[in-house]
């Protein structure tokens, strides 16, 4: 796709980063099943640092490094759309909603018979979001997991019929009033602090050596960022790369105050 300055290459995998005298020199993608070598004066990752070291050619990475790199620990994540006729919760509040439905966007369930950490109602965060949002909800229940295990291992099918069968539990919808569902998977949803985590400073004074590349977004810098945090690593990089400043701190730095914005004053 081409922007006013640049071409965006979708279905590019990269694979290989070859690197040269502390530069990275060329990334290598897969795409259609083929390798593509791209060629580049800056690098700006934001693929996860494990895949990132991992990719580096030559056996330019220390074998210490590597380990850290493999040993990263990450969360994954799966989600079941279900579209109800009504919810079997009743809004109790004095706030209004289409359908009378409850308000809340997101509901954290407590249950410790249930797998399911939270759900949310698609319809309050915009009923532009459901086709008919005075009859129908969205809701979208939410599951950590790992690649792999037996719950990310179920079909569509089944994992969805156990997430509806967990909602129904709880008495928040009848199974009857299903009328559509939609699984989606993530991985590496979470980046996890824990295993090598401890030393990732080495990791980021490693990956610093490189001074054509920087790391950004969430799992670019194995930082559990938000979306804020994530765009403004990319506009601390951008902002290095124009005025020339060499060290990385600043791109590193956001999201590592102790006082978090979301906090209530
Ligand atoms: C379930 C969930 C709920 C969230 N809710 C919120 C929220 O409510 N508010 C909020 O602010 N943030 C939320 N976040 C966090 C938010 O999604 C992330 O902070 C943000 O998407 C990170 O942006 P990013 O660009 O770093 O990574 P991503 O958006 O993950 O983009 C990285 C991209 O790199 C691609 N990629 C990976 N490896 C390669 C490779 N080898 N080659 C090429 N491309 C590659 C991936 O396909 C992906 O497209 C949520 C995250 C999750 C998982």
């Amino acid at each position: 796709m081409k922007t006013k300055d640049g071409i965006i290459k979708k279905g590019y995998c990269v694979k290989k980063i070859n690197v040269k005298d502390n530069k990275i020199k060329s990334v290598e993608c897969e795409v259609n099943g083929k390798l593509e070598k791209i060629e580049g004066d800056i690098f700006i990752s934001s693929m996860p640092v494990k895949d990132l070291v991992s990719g580096i050619q030559g056996n330019a990475v220390p074998s210490k490094i590597s380990k850290i790199a493999k040993g990263l620990p990450y969360v994954d994540f799966q989600t079941v759309g279900v579209l109800v006729k009504k919810m079997k919760l009743k809004n109790k509040t004095k706030m209004k909603t289409l359908g009378n439905i409850v308000p809340d966007c997101w509901v954290y369930v407590q249950e410790p018979e249930v797998k399911m950490l939270r759900f949310q109602v698609f319809n309050n965060w915009s009923p532009y979001l459901v086709k008919d949002a005075e009859n129908t909800v969205w809701i979208g229940l939410e599951y950590t997991c790992s690649e792999g295990d037996k719950y990310w291992n179920m079909t569509d099918e089944e994992f969805s019929s156990f997430a509806i069968n967990e909602l129904a539990s709880m008495d928040i919808i009848d199974k009857d009033d299903v009328i559509d569902y939609h699984r989606e998977k993530v991985k590496k949803a979470y980046p996890a602090y824990f295993d090598t985590y401890k030393d990732m400073d080495k990791l980021v004074k490693y990956l610093n050596g490189y001074e054509n590349l920087y790391c950004i977004g969430r799992n670019g810098q194995h930082r559990y960022n938000n979306m804020d945090h994530s765009m403004v690593t990319a506009f601390e990089a951008v902002k290095n790369i124009k005025t020339g400043k060499k060290t990385k701190e600043n791109v590193w730095n956001v999201n590592t105050e102790k006082e978090y914005h979301e906090e209530k004053k």
